[in-house]
């Protein structure tokens, strides 16, 4: 089985989103103990940060496109995940 496993309610919901473009700016990706400083975030893509299957605390940046969601910072995906009730 080699398909993309779907967004799922298993899926780790990211705590401390960015809602603005200068909060996103400042998140830092795939941060963990040997890495601290984590990566920069990329304003060509979704500002989500997403944890990698079976390996717990590695986490990188969403690859979809941006462009929904708060101050259009999501993929259609990540940007649900903000919708009011
Ligand atoms: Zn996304």
């Amino acid at each position: 089985m080699s398909r993309t496993p779907p967004i799922g309610k298993d899926d780790a919901t990211m705590l401390d989103a960015p809602r603005t473009k200068e909060a996103a700016a400042k998140y830092r990706y795939r941060r963990w103990g040997g890495n601290p400083a984590g990566t920069k975030y990329d304003p060509e893509r979704c500002a989500y940060e997403v944890w990698e299957k079976g390996r717990g605390c590695l986490s990188y940046q969403c690859l979809r496109k941006k462009g929904y969601g708060p101050d259009g910072l999501y993929c259609k995906v990540h940007a649900r995940k903000f919708k009011e009730p």
